[in-house]
C-alpha cells in the first residue's frame, strides 16, 4: 500500500468573489459549512484566509479566532491553516493570527511577481513571521513560488529558523509567477528528495492547471491542495459546485493512483503535529 495523501481544502483566499462563483465562502458561517463539506469528502487541512462582509480581504485575528472555534467544534481533528499571505493584510498584520496558534500557517520565504503586482516578502518580515511561528508552536507551510524559495526554505530549515517539520508546496500556474510545468514540477520533486529527504512536499495548481497538478503529485507520492481559492471551475464551462467537488476530484485521483486518502489523524502524524 503506498503512502496516504494528504488534501488540502483551500476554501476562500483573498481573491475570488461571489460574482466569480457563488460557492465561493466568504462569511465565517459559510466557511464552516463549506469546510464541513470537503471535510466529509477527505480534506485533512482546511487553508483559510478571512474576509470581510464586503468580501475584501482581512487579517482581523477575531475572526481567524470565530474560525479555528468553529473548525474545531464541526469538523474535529482537522488540521486548521491559516494564510500569512501578503494579500490579506500588509507587514506584521500578516501574522495578527498566530497568536491563536493554530496548527500550521502559510509562510512564503521569497518575492515574485503576481498576476497585477509584485508579492513583497522582504528577509525581515519572513524571519519575523517565522519567530511568531516558533513563538507559538505553529508548523509552516512554505509557499513556493520559485525555486529559490524551495533552496531557501531548506536553509532556513536546516538553520532552525522554522518551527516543525518541513513542508514545503510547490505553487504552480500564478501568472507573471512558475507556470505549471512538469518538468521544472519533476526537478523540484528531485529537489526535494536529494537536499531535504526528511522533508514532505505538497503542490497545488491555480485556474485550470489545479486538476493537473493534482495529478501529478498524487502520481508522485506527494500531497496536493485543490478548492475555491486556486480555481473556481470544474471545466471552462462548469463553474465548481462547491469546495468538496474539488477534494471530490483529487480523491477519485488518489483511488487511481492506489494512495489512500489521509485521515486527519494520519495527516497529523506524517507532519508532526500535535495530536487532537
Ligand atoms: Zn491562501
Amino acid at each position: 500500500m503506498s503512502d496516504p495523501c494528504i488534501l488540502c481544502v483551500a476554501i476562500t483566499g483573498s481573491v475570488p468573489t461571489k460574482a466569480a462563483n457563488p460557492a465561493v465562502p466568504i462569511s465565517v458561517a459559510e466557511q464552516l459549512e463549506s469546510t464541513h463539506e470537503a471535510f466529509e469528502a477527505g480534506a485533512a487541512i482546511c487553508h483559510a484566509h478571512v474576509r470581510n462582509p464586503d468580501e475584501t480581504p482581512s487579517s482581523d485575528p477575531e475572526k481567524f479566532a470565530q474560525l479555528k472555534e468553529g473548525l474545531e467544534k464541526h469538523c474535529p481533528g482537522m488540521i486548521i491553516q491559516f494564510s500569512t499571505g501578503g494579500r490579506s493584510g500588509a507587514g506584521r498584520e500578516r501574522g495578527g493570527m498566530l497568536p491563536l496558534r493554530p496548527d500550521m500557517a502559510s509562510l512564503s520565504v521569497g518575492s515574485n511577481n503576481f498576476p497585477t503586482r509584485v508579492y513583497e516578502n522582504p528577509p525581515d518580515l519572513v524571519q519575523w513571521l517565522a519567530r511568531e511561528m516558533r513563538t507559538h508552536e505553529v508548523t509552516p507551510e512554505i509557499e513556493a513560488f520559485d525555486l529559490s524559495h524551495i533552496l531557501h526554505a531548506i536553509r532556513l530549515h536546516e538553520a532552525g529558523t522554522l518551527y516543525g517539520k518541513l513542508y514545503v508546496q510547490f505553487v504552480m500556474g500564478v501568472k507573471n509567477a512558475m507556470p505549471a510545468d512538469k518538468q521544472v514540477f519533476d526537478f523540484y520533486v528531485e529537489i526535494m528528495k536529494s537536499r531535504a529527504p526528511d522533508a514532505l512536499w505538497c503542490a497545488a495548481g491555480i485556474g485550470p492547471a489545479q486538476i493537473k497538478v493534482n495529478e501529478w503529485a498524487i502520481a508522485a507520492g506527494g500531497h496536493t491542495r485543490a478548492g475555491l481559492e486556486d480555481n473556481v471551475r470544474l471545466d471552462r464551462q462548469t463553474l465548481a459546485p462547491s469546495n468538496a467537488a474539488l477534494i471530490r476530484r483529487a480523491a477519485a485521483l488518489c483511488e487511481k493512483y492506489a494512495r489512500p486518502v489521509a485521515t486527519p489523524s494520519q495527516a497529523r502524524q506524517m507532519l508532526g503535529l500535535r495530536p487532537v
